[in-house]
């Protein structure tokens, strides 16, 4: 509607919603965050949004992974801790939740049968946990859409245009994107992250805070999981949903953009995810 309300997101916000760390900070204050991603052959995404979610200040991190995929994780990635899928190949299954304060869940992981049905159980079991599904994770939505009615309050979506082609149903040019996204996110009351140039973060309540940062060489393989990762971070830090997904679009943007002044072509997600650590200190510190 015409009275929306609409704004663009400032790091003067940004500030206020990520403070520094505590001088007394420790991993247990930092948070615990799950993320179930890959499948075989789509390691890589799990990889990067799990570098992404450390590099963005978690306090621990354990990421859920097919069996045949823990090796290249511990190796790549010794910081993180596995959870072990028993399957080789996608994910069948998820680990006792209690740890957890946040959790990400869908990049690389597939649509295959058993990988919905583990979705549905963890969607069950997630209600009162800090959520944000991404790429696969919302492909299964959308082949199940009644499950969006029994998702945890202010879960975060993040799809690209075609994702959110497929959840919302067609339409025909951006405006209508818009407030088809709008109402999107006030049915099913969450925060929907609708991405692409000045991607927008709707509220529960239909709110729209705009996003300035970002570069064209950021559609690229993997940059979305990165983006997955940085807002898994800050749900599991502690930061309301609808400011964590806008402060992670923004970080993200922001150090894609220091990316990109080595060349926007050459930039890939990996590139991203080393900047993270000026982006944040450029925001927050
Ligand atoms: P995905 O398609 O899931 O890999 O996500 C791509 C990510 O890159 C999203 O966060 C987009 O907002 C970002 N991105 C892609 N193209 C552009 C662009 N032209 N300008 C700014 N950000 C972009
Ligand atoms: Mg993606």
């Amino acid at each position: 509607s015409t009275s929306t309300p609409w704004q663009i997101t400032t790091e003067k916000e940004i500030r206020s919603w990520i403070r520094p760390p505590h001088l007394f900070a420790h991993k247990g204050t930092m948070g615990h965050a799950l993320l179930i991603a890959g499948s075989y052959g789509k390691t890589g995404a799990a990889l990067m949004a799990s570098r992404a979610c450390l590099k963005s200040g978690v306090g621990l991190l354990t990421a859920h992974v097919p069996h045949s995929a823990v090796a290249v994780m511990q190796t790549a990635l010794p910081e993180a801790m596995i959870s072990a899928d028993r399957s080789d190949i996608i994910f069948t299954e998820f680990p006792d939740l209690s740890p957890y304060n946040a959790i990400g869940v869908g990049p690389g992981l597939g649509t295959k049968t058993n990988t919905q049905r583990a979705l549905k159980e963890l969607l069950k079991s997630a209600q009162n946990k800090k959520l944000v599904i991404d790429a696969d994770g919302l492909n299964i939505l959308s082949e199940n859409r009644e499950w969006l009615n029994d998702l945890p309050p202010q879960t975060v979506l993040t799809p690209h245009p075609r994702e959110f082609e497929r959840l919302s149903g067609p339409y025909e040019n951006d405006f209508q994107r818009l407030n088809t996204a709008i109402e999107f996110a006030q049915t099913y009351k969450v925060v929907l992250v609708l991405k692409g140039a000045y991607t927008a973060v709707i509220s529960p309540e239909g709110k729209v805070g705009f996003n300035p940062t970002g570069n064209p060489g950021m559609a690229t393989a993997g940059s979305g999981d990165v983006l997955t990762g940085i807002i898994l971070a800050l749900l599991a830090n502690g930061i309301e949903p609808y400011a964590a997904a806008r402060a992670g679009v923004y970080v993200h943007g922001l150090a894609g953009d220091m990316a990109a002044l080595k060349g926007q072509r050459a930039t890939i997600a990996s590139d991203i995810i080393e900047n993270l650590g000026p982006a944040f200190a450029k925001t927050t510190e």
